[in-house]
């Protein structure tokens, strides 16, 4: 009966599914090839200070150029990385790689730019031991003084069994950042804001893209900042792609604006060129 059910079940695979399958074994394949082959790069994108135009931080994207389909975007791959367990190995080569930028930067060109990195919930479940060789590295580094930052999403603050707290501790007293990502579209408990010591809330680009015609995402992104300030973080709206929704952010009293109006992510020479050696 057992292999009558398998075989049953072999039927429910369409052809598209099967193609699926196939689709996702070979960005498998590939995916553990660019981890062995090096083919990926961090691009940097600027989050603006927003009452001077200032850019002092930037966020570490991650960027795969395959050999044969040329640049791949992360929402493709990311979430096939953290099915697979690759993102523990390419999450820890983004994170070394952003410390050294940052330290780079300062060491050659005397500034001081806060580099963030994207964590999934995935990586902080497995990284006991990497935690402590990331801040023992930020250490040799001399990246002191919030020269990272890490990016973390609300989903992670529910999930009670992955030590957060302590790891986001851990980051802490090592001088390192924590921002909330895409604020707002996951289950956004208010508890978990005041028990977590966060630095900087993420708007998400879903609500500060009709920010200067809907009255409703207006008046909550006014709150969310008026909530933030008052809980002690600071406020970055991603996404910012016009001069109005720059200026209804900036009236509203928004800390930093990350977004296409400022510029695309760029490679790390092309954010050196743009606004490091003015
Ligand atoms: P995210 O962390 O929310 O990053 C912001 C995304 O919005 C980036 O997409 C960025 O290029 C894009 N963006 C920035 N400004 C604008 C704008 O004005 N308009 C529009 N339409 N988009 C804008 P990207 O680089 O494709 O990354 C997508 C997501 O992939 C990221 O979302 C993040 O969740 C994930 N990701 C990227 N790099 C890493 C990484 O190193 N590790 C992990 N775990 N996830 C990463
Ligand atoms: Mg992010
Ligand atoms: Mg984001
Ligand atoms: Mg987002």
């Amino acid at each position: 009966a057992a292999k009558d059910q398998g075989r049953n079940r072999f039927n429910y695979f369409t052809p598209s599914m099967q193609e699926y399958a196939k689709y996702r074994m070979r960005l498998i394949h590939d995916l553990r090839q660019a981890v062995l082959n090096k083919e990926f790069e961090l691009h940097y994108q600027p989050i603006v200070t927003m009452a001077t135009g200032e850019v002092l931080k930037a966020e570490a994207l991650l960027r795969w150029f395959h050999p044969e389909r040329g640049s791949v975007s992360p929402a493709e791959f990311i979430p096939v990385a953290e099915d697979t367990g690759l993102i523990v190995e390419i999450g820890n080569w983004v994170f070394e790689q952003a410390a050294r930028q940052s330290a780079q930067w300062r060491k050659t060109l005397g500034v001081e730019i806060q580099i963030s990195v994207n964590k999934s919930p995935i990586q902080f479940r497995d990284e006991g031991a990497l935690l402590h060789n990331w801040l023992e590295l930020l250490q040799q580094l001399d990246v002191t003084g919030a020269g990272v930052c890490v990016e973390i999403t609300e989903g992670l603050l529910l999930d009670a069994s992955m030590g957060v707290t302590e790891k986001l501790l851990a980051y802490r007293d090592a001088g390192v950042q924590v921002s909330l990502d895409d604020f707002g579209t996951g289950y956004s408990s208010l508890a978990y804001l005041k028990k977590f010591d966060i630095d900087y809330l993420k708007i998400d680009q879903s609500f500060t893209r009709n920010i200067d015609t809907d009255e409703n995402d207006h008046t909550l992104c006014e709150a969310i900042i008026v909530m933030a300030h008052k809980l002690g973080m600071k406020v970055i709206a991603e996404g910012v792609e016009t001069e109005a929704q720059r200026q209804v952010l900036l009236r509203a009293g928004c800390d930093y604006g990350q977004g296409y109006l400022f510029s695309k992510p760029v490679s790390a020479s092309e954010f050196a060129s743009k606004y490091l050696l003015t």
